[in-house]
């Protein structure tokens, strides 16, 4: 489906040219030589996407992009496939199977060509078990490597053309909630304005879109799914809501009161958005992800409210909605510029309702940055 072009909110980012892959591929390699890493097999997934630019679901069929440390890929894939896989960016060199052929065979004969081992082979995180089981059989070998930290070292930052896909995903993601908030009605069923927001998302061009609706009580349980609960006179309303573009993900959440004004979850409100602009303030190069996730922590514990925030402050966002660096205390690793990841404090306060406060944040050179921020929904 293609976005619409007339709204002002629409205006696209160019798409990612054959240059920014091979760019890609380039940085994947050095990130393989500083681990030691000879070669990463990549099944369909986001890292594929990320390399390749295709988007390809995974099947039984093996599809496996095998990248060297030098020199170009391969792609080995199911002979009818070809033409797809012609596709990807990296001018890779495309090793078919025929349906009644074991295709592990040829993963094994491009890294022999290479001189390369299973012992420095990595594979992407989440490579499915019967892929091991495959690769294990012709190289007779099971300790194979994750690939997950040099594929994480890649993709955690992004690249300017990255983050003008996201702010696209926002700004229509927020569009989105916006045309839909006004449409609330008492007697409107949590899953019926669900099912308001994700048509407002597709309708908006965006990939992949999904929403917790949650009114009342059902708020006070994050990834509770709202269902049948009807929307009364005055009542919480949380919506965590999101979709992709070209791949790169959106991750909001907005909660608001319907009817009349309730002081207490507007105390705990204005707690939770004085939790998010902490940890916000709290961004810059160098700062641990566990630093953020305290500082939230900090504001909430003392307001009174700490044993009601329960997860984590946030999670990296990009071609995946949960990836890398993780806003966790435990986590110790850095933040650079570029790194892109959501701070969503929240309070639930089982039986009444739950507060959660969410946007998808650069860390830029001089601090955080909220990727198209929108306050104002009409409600
Ligand atoms: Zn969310
Ligand atoms: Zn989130």
């Amino acid at each position: 489906m293609k976005p619409q072009a007339k709204s002002p909110v629409t205006k696209l980012p160019p798409p990612l040219t054959a240059a920014d892959y091979r760019r890609r591929l380039a940085r994947l390699q050095q990130e393989m030589i500083r681990a030691g890493l000879d070669a990463v097999l990549l099944t369909p997934c986001t890292s594929f996407r990320w390399l390749t630019g295709l988007a390809l679901h995974r099947s039984e069929r093996l599809i496996a992009l095998v990248v060297t440390a030098k020199g170009a890929p391969a792609i080995v894939c199911p002979a009818f496939e070809r033409d797809r896989m012609s596709g990807n960016n990296l001018a890779a060199d495309l090793r078919t199977w025929e349906e009644t052929q074991d295709p592990y065979p040829l993963v094994h004969a491009f890294l022999s060509e290479r001189g390369l081992h299973a012992e420095t082979l990595g594979l992407e995180e989440t490579t499915e078990f019967r892929t091991v089981v495959g690769l294990r059989h012709v190289f007779g070998f099971a300790g194979f490597s994750s690939a997950a930290r040099v594929l994480a070292a890649c993709r955690m930052k992004k690249e300017p053309a990255e983050l003008a896909h996201m702010k696209a995903a926002i700004r229509l993601t927020h569009d989105a909630l916006r045309a839909v908030a006004r449409k609330l009605r008492p007697g409107l069923r949590e899953a019926e304005f669900g099912a308001l927001v994700t048509a407002a998302l597709a309708a908006r061009g965006l990939e992949e879109p999904w929403v917790l609706a949650q009114f009342g009580p059902t708020s006070a349980v994050p990834h509770a799914l709202g269902g049948a609960r009807k929307l009364p006179r005055s009542s919480v309303v949380l919506c965590d809501y999101g979709a992709a573009f070209r791949g790169y993900q959106s991750d909001i959440t907005r909660t608001f009161c319907v009817g009349k004004p309730n002081r207490e979850f507007e105390k705990v409100r204005a707690i939770v958005r004085g939790a998010h602009d902490a940890a916000l303030g709290a961004v810059r190069p160098g700062v641990s992800c566990e630093a953020i996730d305290a500082a939230a922590r900090a504001f909430i514990a003392d307001a009174g409210y700490g044993k009601y925030f329960i997860h984590r402050t946030g999670h990296g966002i990009g071609l995946d909605l949960h990836e890398d660096p993780y806003m966790v205390k435990g986590n110790a690793l850095p933040l650079q510029a570029g790194m892109t990841f959501t701070i969503e404090p929240g309070i639930y306060l089982p039986g009444k309702f739950g507060v959660r406060w969410e946007n998808d944040v650069v860390c830029t050179e001089t601090g955080g940055e909220v990727l198209v921020g929108d306050e104002s929904l009409g409600v």
